[in-house]
């Protein structure tokens, strides 16, 4: 097998403890070799960081299993096809895939998806039109749906899902939707730039009070990306017949000892109110319709979202810290390399 080039690649050196540091990463030179028959080589552009991969360093089971300690990380990844043994897939196509964290790739061309940059930007396809958009939609049509005149609350709601969720909301019907994130210039966001009603800052005191208050009949939309005392003041919230995506509990993720539940679970009883967890994964049949959505929402500047650009292989975990410590707006992004 001849060498096609030579090419970094960050792996997992560590499993951490509580929150990753530099040691939990280390960098690497290998070979990548010319393709086999079927394969494409991608020389990746735009990577992806999510927090959700937080809980693949760690040697649990879960729905995806634990990233390898001493091989490379994985995640969603952008790039343009350099060589390639496959009819589908020529050199020169721009192709998603899943091997991200590593300059270039090789594949089989079928765990590739070409995307048309004629649609939207690279970046857009790692975020709204990518897993997270599709977690927003899957999450307010199909786990919690939202409907005409709901009363709906986003959280994490400048971050990558929830800045779409929110508009997304509205298009959807609700006559009110609010977002709660960490900081005055998140929550100003929430309110100038991606059309909340209003904003909560959970960094500023408790935040079920602030829920009760810009919320006074209750909520009967609520996504949950952070678990923890956000879902709790959403039950407290919730009215009768209410429904509450499950969607993730980033508030948990580098805790090293159990990050207090809601006490107050019976309230959804008394109020049958739906708790349901979502999985992007199990949703993947949607993404022609959100898609098609979403592109064209971008494309009339109905939907507006932000990225957070880190340039650079080597700056890949500190923006994967940086995503789970809230130093992004919308969807976290390293960019790898500009296309030639
Ligand atoms: P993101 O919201 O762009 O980034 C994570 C955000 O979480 C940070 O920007 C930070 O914003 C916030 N955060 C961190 N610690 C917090 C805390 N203690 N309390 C409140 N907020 C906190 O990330 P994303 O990719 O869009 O993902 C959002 C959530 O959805 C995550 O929980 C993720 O795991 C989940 N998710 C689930 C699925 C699925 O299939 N179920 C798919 C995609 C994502 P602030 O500055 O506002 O604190």
């Amino acid at each position: 097998m001849s060498t096609l080039l030579r090419s970094r690649e960050i792996r997992l050196a560590a499993r951490p403890v509580g929150e990753p540091t530099a040691a939990t990463f280390e960098s690497a030179t290998v070979d990548i070799p010319e393709p086999a028959d079927g394969q494409i080589v991608v020389r990746n552009t735009w990577m992806s960081v999510d927090p959700y991969m937080r809980g693949r360093m760690d040697d649990a089971p879960s729905y995806i299993p634990p990233f390898v300690l001493g091989a490379a990380l994985e995640g969603s990844a952008l790039g343009e096809v350099i060589a390639s043994r496959s009819a589908a897939v020529p050199v020169g196509a721009t192709v998603s895939h899943f091997l991200g964290w590593r300059e270039h790739a090789v594949l089989d061309a079928a765990d590739a998806t070409v995307v048309d940059l004629a649609l939207a930007p690279p970046e857009a396809w790692l975020g709204p039109l990518g897993t997270t958009g599709l977690t927003a939609y899957a999450a307010l049509t199909r786990t919690a749906p939202v409907r005409e005149g709901d009363v709906v609350f986003v959280s994490a709601a400048a971050g990558a899902v929830g800045s779409v969720a929110g508009q997304l909301a509205r298009k959807l019907g609700a006559s009110h939707v609010i977002g709660s994130a960490g900081g005055p210039a998140k929550t100003k966001k929430l309110l100038d730039t991606f059309g909340f009603d209003a904003a909560l800052d959970y960094r500023q005191g408790a935040l079920d009070q602030q829920l009760a208050q810009a919320a006074p009949d209750g909520i009967d939309v609520y996504l949950d990306s952070v678990g923890g005392d956000h879902l709790q003041a959403a039950v407290g919230a919730v009215r009768t017949g209410g429904r509450i995506a499950l969607v993730g509990a980033v508030s948990g993720y580098n805790a090293t000892t159990p990050v207090p539940g809601p006490d107050n679970l019976y309230r959804a009883a008394i109020k049958e109110a739906t708790l349901r967890g979502m999985l992007v994964t199990s949703h993947f049949d949607l993404f022609p319709e959100w898609i098609g959505k979403a592109a064209s929402w971008l494309a009339d500047g109905s939907l507006r979202t932000e990225q957070t650009v880190v340039d650079g292989l080597d700056q890949a975990p500190d923006a994967f810290l940086g995503v789970l410590n809230g130093a992004n707006t919308g969807k976290m992004l390293v960019r790898l390399e500009a296309a030639r």
